[in-house]
């Protein structure tokens, strides 16, 4: 069964159980996701995450989603590309992991990701996306649990990306 769903868009309009945010590790807010995300949810929202204490990258935490059409927000950690010999493959797997573990162990059957660590952290695009639809598709090939975890691009050429790796892997 296919559980894994691609969409082109802004992932603040998604009506899913949680939206994942690319958060940094300040949980305070930023640009690009980040500030789209808090920008809709509104003031609660940056209220909520003042009082978790940040977050480590590849780690996740969770919060509610205020006036955002999700009923939850995630917030993730991905790792800034330093080239690719400190680990970063690792933590970007991790910070999607982390979020589908924290989604699961909150009962939440809808999920949607954006394209972590792709934008002001510089990961390449490819290397990323393939991190991300593997680290999905294990976890959904050992647990039942998830109705739909939905990729949401942003830019074209995570579209065209994604489009080529899920046709490729029969997700
Ligand atoms: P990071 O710091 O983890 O790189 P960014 O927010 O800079 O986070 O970028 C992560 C990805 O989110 C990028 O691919 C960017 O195109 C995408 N993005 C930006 N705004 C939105 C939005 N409103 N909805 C979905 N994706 C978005």
């Amino acid at each position: 069964m296919n559980r894994i769903e691609l969409y082109q868009g802004d992932i603040t309009e998604m009506h899913v159980d949680a939206i994942v945010n690319a958060a940094n590790r300040s949980l305070l807010g930023g640009g690009g996701v980040d500030g789209a995300i808090h920008r809709v949810a509104g003031p609660k929202l940056l209220e909520e995450c003042k009082k978790l204490n940040g977050c480590e990258t590849g780690q996740a935490k969770i919060t509610m989603g205020y006036r955002l059409p999700s009923r939850y927000v995630i917030h993730t950690v991905g790792p800034v590309w330093h080239g690719g010999e400190i680990g970063e493959k690792e933590l970007l797997a991790s910070a999607y992991l982390s979020s589908l573990k924290l989604a699961r162990e909150h009962q939440l059957k809808t999920l949607a990701f954006p394209n972590i660590s792709t934008g002001v952290y510089a990961f390449p695009k490819q290397l990323a996306a393939e991190i991300a639809i593997e680290t999905v598709r294990n976890f959904l090939e050992n647990d039942d649990w998830f109705e739909e975890i939905t990729f949401c691009v942003y830019d074209d050429e995570n579209y065209e990306i994604y489009t080529k790796l899920l046709n490729q892997t029969g997700h």
